[in-house]
């Protein structure tokens, strides 16, 4: 995912703004492994393949 589309997405548990929590592989401005944290309920929601996965982790 692009860094500039963080801003799109929210914490599907509680609407709280997302934010960076780690990169392990990026691409320029593309995150291809990494991990973002919500900025309300701490829940973190991992980056693979460039894609992220944002399911609460009761459906995983
Ligand atoms: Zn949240």
């Amino acid at each position: 995912m692009r860094r500039d589309i963080i801003d799109l997405f929210a914490c599907p548990i509680c609407k709280g703004d997302l934010v960076i929590d780690f990169i392990s592989k990026e691409d320029g401005d593309e995150i291809i492994e990494g991990g973002l944290c919500c900025s309300k309920c701490k829940e973190h929601y991992p980056i693979e393949n460039g894609v992220v996965i944002l399911l609460p982790p009761d459906t995983r």
